[in-house]
């Protein structure tokens, strides 16, 4: 018995200490799983679920705030891109790449669809007069284009829109984004929830809830 552990733990060494003791996905293949994740409709699907769970909460909260002898003043902050805005149109013409550059331009057309569940979670806030914000890592300069595409998507009006600083340099986002979420609650919000493809759009607190959309296609630290 003893031994037949020990021959378990030194297989295991054996395959955990070499990073390519399995060889590595396929970057062809993987880019047809993508795809076929996307056209097989589980990527929405998956992205209604999550949609769903949030239009739930922010339900209850908005109950229990009209029952409240002392209503706070509720928000919800959503991040844009593949969580209120798809770019999928350009991603996959990309194929699932590109430069900064031909991101950006993709942007600058501002015709991203609308993520559909995402305009009925905005609608239930707007509704419930629930501020809303947006929070990308979306540069200044892609500003008008981003308030062109938001509106033109759906969404007609909102409480606040940050885009990323250009003197902005930390590696991650997320310090970025909890700052502003900070700077939100700190103007007498509650946010409720917070809603992003990254999670980075979610590290750092200041929000009740978090909820993590699907991407495979891109990775944001
Ligand atoms: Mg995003």
């Amino acid at each position: 018995m003893k031994h037949r552990n020990l021959l378990a733990l030194s297989l295991c060494a054996l395959f955990t200490t070499s990073a390519f003791a399995i060889e590595p996905p396929n970057l062809g293949l993987l880019r047809n799983d993508l795809v076929q994740y996307h056209d097989s409709g589980k990527y929405n699907n998956q992205i209604s679920t999550v949609y769903q769970r949030a239009e739930n909460y922010l339900a209850t909260r908005i109950h229990e705030n009209d029952q409240s002898a002392h209503p706070k003043k509720l928000a919800v902050v959503f991040d844009i891109d593949e969580t209120a805005l798809s770019n999928y149109t350009d991603l996959h013409a990309l194929n699932f790449g590109g430069t900064s550059q031909s991101i950006d331009d993709a942007l600058q057309k501002a015709k991203d669809p609308a993520i559909s569940p995402a305009l009925d979670l905005y609608h239930e806030a707007m509704q419930n007069h629930v501020a809303v914000f947006f929070v990308t890592g979306r540069k200044p300069y892609l500003q008008n284009a981003t308030i062109k595409n938001l509106t033109s998507a759906g969404y007609k009006s909102w409480t606040g829109l940050y885009l990323k600083p250009m003197s902005y340099n930390l590696p991650s986002v997320a310090p970025y984004k909890s700052g502003a979420r900070k700077q939100i609650e700190s103007e007498g919000y509650d946010i409720v929830l917070n809603i992003g493809d990254q999670k980075s759009d979610l590290a750092g607190g200041y929000a009740d809830k978090s909820f993590k959309l699907p991407n495979p296609y891109y990775y944001i630290l």
